[in-house]
């Protein structure tokens, strides 16, 4: 007999391009305004002295295709963005060993009650209403480190219904993934199944029901997501 009172709640997961194994999602960290470009159109300095972070629900990691758009929001904005998927981890990670606790990488989504969050900074008050949305992250496969190689540079772009609204390059981040990954074991003590979302380029925009968002990232292929 199960010594839980009632069923465990299923392991978010991410599929792997390729194979038939699952990568189990721990944690989800995300950096933010983390391109000078999308620093500037939401208000900010982008020369600040350290990054900031903030999380998602693992259990907010998509990967149906779907996002419904959510309650409490008259201004959802799509943010595309690198994932960077780890193996292992742990605390105060140098930086020129960071990179060796990557598994691959994917395609995905941040997306966000930007009304909400606008709320939240005004008043004060954390994020998480804004950010921590149901399926707010979805995100393609992910594409194993040992086939891609390290990625520090590559086109990322997403389009609306066709219509180009972010594009820009994985090398104008101003954090880099191996100082995110050494910035945030500081701060946390990182492991196998965690993933960061890496920062999203200018261009963020709303999105309506309806509306199909194609993601797509040098070398990992593309993520179609519906609005519904
Ligand atoms: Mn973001």
């Amino acid at each position: 007999m199960s010594k839980f009172s009632f069923a465990p709640a299923l392991q978010p997961q991410i599929s792997i391009a390729g194979s038939n194994q699952l990568f189990p999602v721990r944690r989800v960290y995300c950096i933010g305004r983390n391109y000078a470009e999308h620093a500037v159109e939401m208000g900010h300095d982008p020369k600040t002295s350290l990054p900031f972070f903030f999380q998602k629900n693992p259990n907010n990691v998509n990967e149906t295709g779907n996002f419904i758009y959510p309650s409490h929001s008259n201004d959802v904005h799509h943010e595309i963005e690198m994932i960077v998927a780890l193996c292992s981890g742990g605390t105060n990670i140098d930086v020129s060993q960071a990179d060796t606790h990557i598994f691959g990488y994917s395609i995905g989504l941040d997306m966000t009650r930007r009304d909400l969050q606008a709320e939240m900074k005004r008043l004060g008050r954390p994020w998480e209403v804004s950010k921590a949305v149901e399926g707010s992250a979805p995100t393609s496969q992910l594409h194993l480190r040992e086939e891609t190689g390290f990625i520090t540079s590559g086109i990322i772009k997403l389009l609306v219904n066709g219509e180009i609204k972010q594009e820009s390059n994985l090398n104008k981040m101003i954090w880099s993934v191996s100082e995110q990954i050494s910035i945030l074991s500081e701060y946390y003590e990182l492991a196998a199944g965690d993933i960061i979302m890496t920062g999203t380029p200018a261009g963020v925009g709303p999105v309506k029901k309806g509306d199909v968002m194609l993601g797509s990232i040098e070398g990992l292929g593309d993520l179609t997501v519906t609005v519904d």
